[in-house]
């Protein structure tokens, strides 16, 4: 078996509060006197968000935020990843630096400072809540919009999908597809087909975050390869929510067989537990993918992020090299295994 941390990844649908490490999160908490949030225990997505609404309860002062925000590219840069895209609401940090846009450009300051320290790019995507009024999240669209090409690379649109589709969102969206960012909401998570459809016409996607339930419907899955649109994957996080019933039965290697472009990641880990390269290896050992649909899956991560071109160009280099090489001892069968799917196996595009 190829050591899977020395594949080169992107890392594209990772929440910054949730990519705290549980270590930091402690320390957070006892310097703030509140008690170390729970991170397990819930049944569903609204004790989910719950969860997650207890996590940022523990930043408080602008330092910790940023100081997360650092170590979670630290981390990636360990786990193999080139570029990381974090979602992000401004908002919830506005308290703390007096505006969402202070927070923002906080945010933007840090994620050079890290990026050139760890070696690893880093993009911002805003993220606007679709539980709330679509009109005033134009807002934040406006301000994702102001930052592009100054560390802002797209705009995301999270929370509960059930009861909140996409299309409300169109506004925010076109003005973000004007800009120039990328379009990357959430659907096909707790929503099916319907919710995939409607990022891919309401917000014009260019990746969709989850979006595994298209697999529910062949014709969308013909159209999702056809256009070629990356679906960002977390396999932990669709097992603990429900989304699936169990790793085995995660649809992403049909996905994959139907041709879909998909990335690998850990969306939450401080409330999922993996992290990016665990679900990598999760994919290998759980769901069977040979070497090659792994590499596949990091190219799409690389391609289909907003990763500098000179990063793509580097990595697609080191995937290749990365496949080519001799697996180590021991991994003879899944060699095997490899070559026998590879007539089948999308390769790695140009
Ligand atoms: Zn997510």
């Amino acid at each position: 078996m190829r050591d899977l941390r020395t594949l080169p990844k992107a890392h594209l649908h990772l929440h910054l509060e949730a990519a705290m490490r549980p270590s930091t999160m402690a320390e957070l908490a006892a310097a703030a006197g509140v008690p170390v949030p729970s991170t397990s225990g819930y049944e569903d997505f609204t004790g989910f968000s719950q969860r997650y609404q207890g996590l940022i309860a523990v930043f408080g002062r602008r330092e910790n935020i940023l100081r997360v925000l650092d170590e979670a590219v630290e981390d990636a840069a360990a786990e193999g990843a080139v570029h990381v895209e974090f979602g992000g609401a401004p908002l919830y940090h506005a308290s703390v630096f007096g505006s969402a846009e202070a927070a923002l450009v906080a945010m933007l300051e840090q994620a050079a400072q890290s990026s050139a320290r760890h070696g690893v790019s880093v993009g911002l995507m805003p993220t606007l809540n679709r539980m709330a009024d679509p009109e005033a999240m134009v807002e934040t669209a406006l301000l994702a919009a102001k930052y592009a090409g100054q560390g802002v690379v797209g705009l995301g649109l999270a929370n509960d999908e059930r009861g909140f589709p996409p299309e409300p969102f169109a506004a925010s969206f076109a003005i973000a597809k004007e800009a120039g960012l990328l379009s990357t909401p959430h659907a096909g998570e707790l929503d099916g087909p319907s919710s995939v459809r409607g990022a891919l016409g309401a917000l014009q996607a260019d990746r969709i975050l989850h979006g595994v339930r298209a697999v529910e419907d062949a014709d969308l899955l013909a159209e999702l390869a056809e256009r070629g649109t990356c679906l960002d994957v977390c396999p932990t996080s669709n097992l603990l929510l429900g989304v699936v019933g169990s790793l085995a039965e995660h649809p992403l290697p049909r996905l994959l067989e139907a041709g879909v472009r998909c990335s690998i990641n850990a969306d939450d880990p401080t409330l999922f537990g993996p992290g990016l390269l665990e679900e990598y290896e999760l994919c290998r050992s759980t769901l069977g993918l040979s070497d090659q649909q792994l590499a596949t899956c990091a190219w799409s991560s690389v391609e289909c992020s907003a990763a500098p071109e000179e990063v793509k160009q580097r990595s697609r280099s080191a995937i290749e090299a990365w496949l080519a090489s001799p697996p180590v001892p021991g991994g003879e069968a899944l060699d095997q295994a490899d070559q026998a799917d590879q007539a089948a196996a999308q390769v790695v595009r140009a």
